[in-house]
């Protein structure tokens, strides 16, 4: 028997107008206490850990089967979760690398949701919106009516690259990739392994794209890198050939524009110029680093960006934005639909209607429903202009370019890699230390920095030396926070070393 109808029928949607009065008036607190957080930024810590009893609430809550109400939900997360996130909005978090997205960002994510529009395509302003941002992205980034679609992150977008070349190299040789996957099935001639390269200093979105879509780990060439830490270009061409006289299929070379290690980029001309003879999908990851390309001044160390057959890159990390915005280019729209376009009865195109034109987004990669997540960086770009970005970038690498001279004048502290572009690879290295007590001794400054709240840089090994790395996309920074970030790493170098030594 079906359930009786309830009167009136319920909604999520306060019910009444009281109701809505009470929930704009919650709604317009919600916005003042998350601009408050926003505008109080530096005197907060950080990052601070849990305390005990923190961790325990948000551990172990028992499923609300009965709600308690907006307004006392709300006040939980005031109270438990807002004061401890992991620290990346902060003047001087430095970790990993981050965005710390904006005020501005913040009411766009909020529009979007509030408009939650069905940005798989469809026949609506939105669609247009986000077409119109690709078309932005390309001509800035030197690939004009590129094909491109909005992803969560860099991984997933060098990931659908990475699913295009495999599909347009296939292609080539005549075999349906579409179809048979990669696998030897019966009747077929079994296909050669395809592979594909990259540095070795390849963030590890890398391993991960070639296990997931069934090429397996070894699928990933890594090819060595030179003392700048960008690809060995004679190596490249010798991996290449050898593994052509293996039977192996090579299909792709991956460029990075700035590595997450040391910041450094490919020469990616060179690997253009080697793609282009060697018939290779050209592709290049610019997670943070293709916003290099939009300075004049920056431009020449990502020259050759804009002759990738695809590229990858973040808006959540150097754009500022909000997390999540990524975006992957393909310059062969063909090639790019054709890779994932799938149609279904239930999907079918109209000329007219809701649906008319399609769903080019959902066409071009692995998401059916998408958010509106080009509202934020359109709105951005709108009201701040792209020179405006371009500025923020460049007073980052000025920043740390300020910071190398810093570690560099300091007889106690050591630079041990370039820093070409935005990250620094540091450690606190008093003469005549042992390298494995310097490795001890930094790992420990690391955590005391991180935990005393001052500052959040992360780590890297580089050639088996632990390095406090320093990566600054940081909006928010100013030149007395990388003082105050480098007093403290001296302060409690100092202080490590003697309890150490
Ligand atoms: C961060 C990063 C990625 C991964 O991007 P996500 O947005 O975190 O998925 C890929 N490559 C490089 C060089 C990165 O710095």
């Amino acid at each position: 028997m079906m359930a009786p109808l309830n009167s009136p029928e319920e909604t999520f949607d306060p019910a009444t107008p009281e109701e809505w009065a009470v929930f704009r008036t919650l709604a317009h607190r919600m916005v003042d206490d998350m601009l408050t957080h926003l505008a109080t930024l530096r005197e907060q810590p950080a990052w601070q850990e849990m305390p005990k009893q923190v961790r325990t609430t948000l551990a172990n809550e028992p499923i609300p089967r009965s709600g308690m109400g907006a307004a006392a939900a709300y006040q939980d997360f005031v109270q438990n979760v807002l004061p401890y996130p992991d620290g990346n909005l902060h003047p001087r978090f430095f970790g990993w690398v981050k965005g710390n997205g904006t005020p501005l960002g913040m009411m766009a994510d909020m529009l979007a949701a509030g408009l939650n529009p069905h940005l798989a395509g469809f026949n609506q302003a939105p669609a247009l919106v986000e077409q119109q941002l690709i078309n932005w992205m390309g001509d800035l980034l030197g690939m004009p009516g590129a094909s491109g679609v909005l992803v969560t992150g860099g991984t997933m977008a060098s990931t659908l690259a990475i699913g295009v070349a495999r599909f347009a190299t296939a292609r080539n040789l005549g075999i349906d990739v579409r179809e048979n996957g990669v696998q030897s099935w019966s009747g077929h001639k079994p296909q050669n392994p395809f592979v594909f390269y990259g540095s070795s200093e390849t963030h590890g979105w890398a391993r991960k794209a070639a296990e997931f879509m069934g090429l397996g780990n070894r699928a990933f060439r890594r090819v060595p890198v030179l003392s700048d830490y960008t690809m060995n270009m004679d190596a490249l061409a010798a991996m290449v050939a050898a593994d052509r006289a293996a039977g192996l299929t090579p299909f792709c070379v991956v460029g990075t524009a700035g590595t997450v290690n040391t910041g450094a980029s490919d020469d990616l001309n060179a690997i253009a110029d080697f793609c282009r003879a060697e018939k290779l999908w050209f592709h290049v990851d610019g997670a943070f680093g293709a916003l290099a390309y939009l300075s004049e001044q920056l431009r020449p160390q990502v020259a050759g960006l804009e002759r990738a057959d695809s590229l990858g890159f973040d808006l959540h990390k150097w754009g500022c934005l909000p997390f999540e915005c990524a975006c992957v280019l393909v310059r062969d729209p063909e090639v790019h639909k054709a890779t994932f376009a799938a149609p279904a009865s239930y999907l079918a195109p109209a000329t007219r209607g809701v649906i008319a034109g399609g769903l080019p987004f959902a066409d071009r990669g692995i998401d059916l429903t998408r958010g509106f997540k080009a509202l934020k960086a359109w709105i951005s770009l709108k009201a701040d202009g792209v020179d405006k970005l371009v500025r923020l970038v460049e007073q980052n690498v000025a920043q740390t370019q300020y910071l190398a001279e810093r570690v560099q004048a300091h007889s106690d502290l050591e630079l041990l890699a370039p820093a070409p572009l935005n990250i620094l690879c540091l450690r606190y290295a008093p003469a005549g230390a042992s390298e494995s007590l310097l490795n001890a001794v930094n790992d420990e400054v690391l955590l005391r920095v991180q935990e005393s709240g001052i500052a959040v840089p992360s780590s890297t090994v580089l050639e088996g030396r632990f390095a406090i790395r320093v990566a600054n996309v940081n909006h928010r920074t100013r030149r007395e926070d990388i003082d105050i970030m480098l007093d403290a790493i001296l302060r409690f170098g100092k202080q490590v070393f003697d309890e150490m030594s």
